[in-house]
């Protein structure tokens, strides 16, 4: 039977994607919304995750849609509440927020998932399987689109905690960490903020690989005319790139892998089998090199932003 379902923070991603992917799911019904000011037709609303908890104690799990920074007090609430909670990326604005979280869920045989909606594109597990057997020489990831276009008016992203370019950025790094066949460190960044801002709007980061790959990622928010979102993977078996966000792999110009957009139909499928299985799916490794990120940048004055 399906468990009931409560989505939180009706905004962008809970339209787009969150709706339509919980529609054709069979293991999950959305019973209800909270969010301050947004309902959905024919769904149960409410203003705040506490009350819905209170009012609905038939709702077994609860997926978190809001701005990371103001996402921690409701996963702990739902834990607290004894329901199974899913985050969407970044899974919060601090890496110890997001371990107490963790260490909560697996205190109370709750299931808590961290999701990484762009490791489920087509194309990404193809992309780390033909990685395993070459020798990675060089990783060049280029994430470059239009915050106007992409995220009109959403002022919470250039707030302290809102990520700014690493809110895009991030994806890049999630599918990065999935795709290499083992661990690499920041060793370098620059970040580009605007003089009026809290968050940068651009950023040049390189990685230290200790297989000796030279790997490089350049995040920009001031992209104009052809959105990228895609890395160039040189090794000694070829040119791969992948490409529009994981959804297209090609080999030496040759199509190897393709396929619609299913992220977040997997995103929910996973979760469905974590609470079944009693499990927790918590990697903090794309968050943790944002961390370092503004923790090592060098940090750049640039001209002001405003919408
Ligand atoms: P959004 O359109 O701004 O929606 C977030 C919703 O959260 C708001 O509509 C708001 O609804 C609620 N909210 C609660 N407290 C808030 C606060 N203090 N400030 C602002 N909103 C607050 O944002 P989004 O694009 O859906 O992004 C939400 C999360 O999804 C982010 O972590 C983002 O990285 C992730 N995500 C977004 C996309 C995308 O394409 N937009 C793609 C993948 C993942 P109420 O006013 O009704 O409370």
């Amino acid at each position: 039977m399906a468990r009931k379902l409560a989505l939180v923070g009706i905004g962008k991603i809970a339209r787009d994607q969150h709706v339509p992917a919980l529609a054709g799911e069979p293991a999950f019904a959305l019973a209800a919304t909270a969010s301050r000011n947004a309902r959905l037709d024919g769904i149960e609303g409410f203003a705040d995750l506490a009350s819905l908890l209170d009012a609905r104690p038939d709702i077994e799990c609860v997926s978190l849609c809001t701005p990371p920074q103001f996402r921690y007090g409701d996963a702990r609430r739902a834990l607290e509440a004894g329901r199974h909670v899913m985050l969407e990326k970044p899974p919060g604005a601090t890496l110890s927020e997001v371990d107490d979280l963790a260490g909560l869920a697996a205190a109370r045989g709750l299931s808590l998932f961290a999701t990484w909606h762009s490791r489920h594109a087509a194309a990404v597990a193809p992309c780390r399987h033909w990685l395993a057997k070459r020798r990675i020489e060089r990783v060049e990831v280029i994430w470059k689109e239009d915050v106007r276009r992409w995220h009109p008016g959403q002022d919470w992203i250039w707030q302290a905690g809102g990520l700014g370019v690493f809110d895009p950025g991030i994806n890049a790094l999630s599918v990065l960490t999935a795709i290499l066949p083992r661990a690499v460190h920041l060793a370098a960044a620059d970040l580009m903020f605007p003089a009026n801002r809290d968050t940068p709007i651009a950023a040049d980061l390189r990685f230290s690989d200790p297989g000796g790959a030279t790997i490089t990622a350049a995040f920009d928010w001031r992209q104009e005319g052809p959105q990228s979102w895609d890395m160039r993977i040189v090794t000694d078996g070829g040119e791969a790139v992948l490409s529009e966000g994981g959804a297209r792999l090609s080999v030496d110009g040759e199509e190897r892998a393709a396929g619609p957009n299913r992220e977040y139909p997997g995103l929910y499928a996973r979760f469905a089998q974590l609470i079944e299985a009693g499990e927790c799916d918590v990697d903090l490794s794309p968050m943790r090199h944002v961390a370092d990120a503004f923790m090592l940048g060098r940090r750049v004055t640039v001209e002001p932003f405003d919408w």
